[in-house]
């Protein structure tokens, strides 16, 4: 079969090692999964009591429009109805507005490193994919500028980035803002925007009425804790918005998602505790990593990124075998790093011990 020529060869995503598999191949009773930046305190109570309460609603399609969600998040967020798209996780919507504006002899320029599924879904419409550099795991944006032409339609700012965890300021972007050409998205994609602390980090939302050509990211699968129901969104200008929504699928998030979503939007101050534990969390990770002079890049989400020096394939099968999964920046971009998600405070320490035990010795046992 005739297979489009990009298509051909792509590798497969390649997920975090799931729990079960780990234990039965390793042959270890607890293990502790840090690789997929998963909420390690699960979700709100009230989610699973929603789930609960539709379980028998299975015969009936979902609200394709997912009517009452949208008004849930469009009160939260203070935009329209009409400004946001829901998508099978905020992955989906990557893939909407690749699918949308990108076409062979256009182009799209996004960081590098960051994350994979941007260059992934233009490479699929047979996209140029223009990546930029990044300077310390910072996008380098007066450089990813400089990389816009006439045939751009995309410009993708992971903000905080997905691997390293740092971020974009508020100045820097509506700099950025004002110099893009308005023919050009721009997506901010916030899957992290919960965790985030830093005073300077740009409130995007407001800025979609001056630039109708920014588009927003934000998950339920990172801080609310719904990765397995996938359900995400955008939030743009009602004009955009409503131009790219016939490349979505009728039936895209399913009843379970949007009760569970908005459940989870009723308890805030669940959000707010995890958020709390994440800060202290990443706190003991910063000092832990100070004490052994490991390099780290400054993370305003719930993961870090730490440079070990050596093969991070290596520390995470070092990892592995201890019961930790964590990600390896070999296919992140960063191939001496490793990435962890903050965990529990327990977990976290236990994870130190082995950390501790492997920067004590210069080869891993
Ligand atoms: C996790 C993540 C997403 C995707 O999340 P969904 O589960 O598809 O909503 C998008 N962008 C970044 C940067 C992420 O880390």
């Amino acid at each position: 079969m005739d297979i489009k020529q990009q298509i051909i060869g792509l590798p497969s995503y390649q997920p975090g090692k799931p729990i079960e598999e780990v234990k039965e191949e390793l042959g270890l009773t607890r293990v502790v999964k840090l690789a997929s930046n998963e909420n390690p305190y699960g979700a709100s109570k009230r989610v699973a009591t929603a789930i609960s309460e539709s379980a028998t609603n299975t015969t009936i399609y979902p609200d394709g429009y997912s009517a009452k969600l949208r008004e849930k998040v469009a009160l939260k967020l203070g935009v329209t109805p009409e400004q946001l798209i829901f998508g099978n996780g905020s992955d989906e919507v990557i893939q909407f507005l690749c699918r949308a504006l990108l076409s062979p002899g256009t182009n799209t320029v996004t960081a590098d490193p960051t994350f994979s599924q941007y260059k992934l879904n233009a490479t699929i419409e047979g996209a140029e994919v223009r990546e930029v550099p990044s300077v310390d795991g910072v996008h380098h944006l007066e450089a990813m500028l400089q990389a816009i032409d006439e045939m751009t339609r995309i410009v993708w700012v992971c903000n905080p980035n997905n691997p390293s965890g740092t971020y974009v300021n508020e100045d820097t972007f509506k700099r950025f803002l004002d110099q893009v050409p308005p023919h050009v998205l721009v997506v901010s994609d916030e899957a992290y925007y919960e965790y985030v602390t830093a005073k300077d980090y740009p409130n995007t939302i407001p800025l979609i009425k001056k630039y109708p050509n920014l588009m927003v990211l934000r998950t339920f699968s990172k801080a609310y804790g719904l990765a397995a129901l996938r359900i995400g969104y955008g939030v743009g200008s009602a004009g955009f918005v409503s131009s790219i929504d016939p490349v979505r699928p009728p039936f895209n998030n399913n009843s379970f998602a949007h009760c569970a979503a908005i459940a989870a939007l009723e308890d805030q101050a669940f959000i707010d505790e995890c958020v709390e534990k994440n800060t202290e969390g990443m706190k003991q990770f910063e000092q832990f990593c100070q004490k052994h002079e490991l390099y780290y890049y400054p993370s305003q989400t719930n993961f870090i990124l730490i440079d070990f020096k050596q093969s991070g394939d290596r520390v995470f099968d070092f990892l592995l075998r201890k019961g930790f999964i964590v990600r390896s920046g070999k296919a992140l971009g960063f191939p001496t790093c490793v990435r962890i998600t903050i965990g529990k405070k327990e977990d976290n320490e236990e994870l130190f011990t082995y950390l501790e035990e492997l920067v004590n010795h210069s080869t891993v046992q």
